[in-house]
């Protein structure tokens, strides 16, 4: 350390206590850095207050009622199954507290001082916090991002994944807008919660960037159990009746729904930082601009996470984090690697993946072998669900290497997190083909499948 950085309060000053913020914290004052991080919300961030714990959560909630109705083939009667709202919201609430909490000690077990309140940059190196200034030699950005809302006549009486997991009551009718992967796991959860619910894509195929097997089977699976899924259309503007309220759609028809969820998309949340006074390089959808090892244009400014819009998942903004603290206070510059990031969709049947979708594979090699499988799971052959597994393989024909994994069904996000690591270690086909598989389990399907499509 030199003298112009013991001048300084800190030698990090994180903004933001999410998924990124907290690690990054934690992380760099474990390698001895004097450590600030401030937050103007809740402890933990979109993923632990209105992202992946409360979302799954309500999947879990949500996947219930099927469950109910899958058991008679096996034997069970039970009596009309009831769902109260008010018992899941109390319940997750006070697991989301819980969590709060969790994140306040492991700052403060780890020596990490936590600021509350909005914080700015005012100057190279300078922050203010509630009327107050801090200096540190680092400063990090883990703002995360906000939904974003299309500016349609009515749009106020929208909501967005953010209220929607505070509302006061169940809808008993449902309209969700959008086509990535939070509007339709909210689709499923409405569905499996009893709510009549309609989900609207402008594209012609919802979930953008996932392989198309995928996108068709999650599409073919959601309208069996009954979901209305309308793509190529659009709302052009809400309206308040004394019904609810009615989406007013581009082709001039409409439909009402008590609750219009808006899931089109997320912004860094980087407005009001300071940052454009600084000079702080910002692509234009909002997206901080960093170079390999999460460095600004700015020295000194460092950012993570969703605020970058790489890979907007909390374990990669947690890995950046770990990457940063070791650049800066480990002496061992490391890159964060977004290759290969397996990720899951908690859609009802689940989706994951990870590596190329088979369009982006025949766009890096020069041929490639695909193997699809599609088939009834073992419990649906007494349950009665007409619900299909699709698992995939995309391998490159001249080395042999699996570049791609995916799965629509059960227990998805659980199967390809374990593939994920045989991906990450360069798995051929041969060799998941040596693999001998466990019985009887969907998963064994990916190390059987013997002949490309
Ligand atoms: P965040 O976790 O968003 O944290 C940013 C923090 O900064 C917030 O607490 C905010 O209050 C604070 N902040 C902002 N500005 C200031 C300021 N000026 N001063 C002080 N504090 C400030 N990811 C997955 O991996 N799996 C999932 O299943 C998943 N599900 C999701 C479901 C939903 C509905 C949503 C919205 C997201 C989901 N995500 C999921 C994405 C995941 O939540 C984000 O990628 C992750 O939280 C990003 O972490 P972050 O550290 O960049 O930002």
């Amino acid at each position: 350390m030199n003298d112009s950085e013991r001048d300084y309060d800190y030698d990090l000053f994180v903004i933001g206590a999410g998924s990124g913020g907290v690690r990054a914290g934690r992380v760099s004052a474990s390698y001895g850095a004097r450590v600030a991080v401030a937050e103007s919300a809740a402890l933990g961030g979109t993923c632990v207050n209105v992202g992946c714990i409360p979302k799954k959560l309500f999947v879990y909630a949500s996947h219930f009622r099927e469950d109910f109705r899958d058991s008679t083939g096996f034997g069970w009667t039970t009596p009309e199954p009831s769902f109260d709202w008010s018992v899941l919201l109390a319940n997750k609430d006070r697991e989301i507290a819980r969590l709060n909490a969790v994140y306040a000690s492991l700052l403060s077990d780890a020596g990490v001082e936590l600021v509350t309140g909005r914080a700015r940059i005012v100057g190279p190196h300078t922050l203010e916090v509630a009327g107050t200034r801090h200096t540190a030699d680092h400063i990090l950005i883990a703002t995360g991002g906000w939904p974003s809302l299309p500016e349609i006549p009515g749009i106020e009486h929208a909501i967005t994944s953010n209220e929607a997991f505070h509302l006061k009551e169940l809808p008993r009718r449902a309209l969700i807008v959008g086509g990535g992967y939070i509007a339709v796991e909210f689709a499923g959860i409405y569905h499996g919660l009893g709510v009549e619910t309609t989900q609207l894509y402008r594209g012609p195929l919802f979930l953008r960037g996932f392989d198309d097997d995928v996108r068709t089977a999650v599409a073919e699976e959601m309208r069996k159990k009954g979901l209305d899924i309308r793509f190529d259309s659009n709302v052009a503007a809400i309206e308040k009746v004394t019904t609810g309220l009615r989406a007013v759609l581009e082709d001039g028809s409409s439909l009402e729904a008590d609750t219009i969820l808006y899931a089109t998309g997320r912004t860094p949340n980087t407005r009001g930082l300071g940052l454009e006074e600084l000079g702080v390089e910002i692509a234009p959808g909002g997206a901080i601009v960093v170079d390999e090892f999460s460095r600004s244009s700015v020295p000194g400014i460092w950012a993570i996470g969703d605020a970058t819009d790489r890979v907007n998942l909390t374990p990669v903004a947690i890995h950046e984090a770990m990457c940063l603290a070791r650049t800066l206070f480990r002496g061992e510059p490391t890159k964060p690697v977004h290759r290969d990031v397996a990720s899951a969709v908690f859609s009802q049947p689940p989706v994951g993946c990870v590596g190329l979708s088979e369009a982006e594979a025949r766009r890096a090699y020069p041929q490639v072998d695909v193997y699809r499988s599609r088939f009834r799971a073992l419990k649906h052959t007494l349950s009665g669900s007409s619900e299909q597994t699709m698992m995939k393989l995309v391998v490159d024909r001249a080395s042999d290497r699996v570049v791609g994994i995916h799965m629509v069904g059960p227990d998805a996000g659980e199967i390809i997190q374990g593939f994920s690591v045989a991906m990450k270690c360069g798995a051929t086909k041969a060799q998941l083909d040596a693999t001998i598989g466990i019985h009887p389990t969907s998963a064994e399907e990916f190390v059987t499948m013997r002949d490309p499509v």
